[in-house]
């Protein structure tokens, strides 16, 4: 059975939000790989790359100490462009389900006095973090997710059809 999604995501038309990538089966279980879009592609700048990483220590160890929530979580980790995240949880919910963890998640950077981790031991590039540009950026975010939480567009992509390679192949992104 072919299960590989046959649609991918107009760049273009993206808003910054909380959608689902892909949803894959494995065994008995639903696992959901959700793109949490925080810039607008092409349009903002993507996110400082110091500042992605410290919010990709700081949302992973909250999410994954989120007593409700960290049962969830297989995975978090930010996109090659550097326009968001991706987060993987067991399960299929809607994105609108997993708004209230996200906004908390950014929300709670605000309070962070240091980047969990961000250490020879904890980290590959330990030096390469910048917290404050972190709670700029997450302070943005969390002001758009309150502002707009009843924009379906923050949770709905803009599809469009998978493109594929010259030689054939289905191309994707992750
Ligand atoms: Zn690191």
């Amino acid at each position: 059975m072919d299960l590989i999604p046959s649609f991918s995501v107009d760049h273009t038309k993206i808003v910054p939000g909380i959608f689902t990538n892909r949803v894959d089966t494995l065994g008995d279980y639903n696992v959901t790989t959700y793109d949490v879009r925080v810039t607008k592609p092409n349009i903002e700048p993507n996110v400082d790359v110091a500042a992605m990483h410290s919010l990709e220590h700081l949302i992973a160890t909250y999410l994954r100490n989120d007593p409700d929530w960290k049962d969830e979580v297989i995975y978090w980790g930010p996109m090659g462009c550097l326009t968001g995240f991706y987060l993987i949880l067991k399960g299929n919910r809607e994105p609108s389900e997993i708004y209230d963890l996200l906004l908390r998640a950014f929300q709670s950077v605000e309070d962070a006095e240091d980047v969990p981790g961000a250490s020879a031991v904890n980290c590959g590039s330990y030096l390469m973090h910048n917290l404050e540009i972190a709670k700029w950026y997450a302070r943005k975010f969390a002001a758009y997710l309150a502002e707009n939480a009843d924009n379906p567009d923050i949770f709905n992509y803009p599809r469009s059809e998978r493109l594929v390679t010259e030689d054939g192949r289905q191309f994707f992104d992750s």
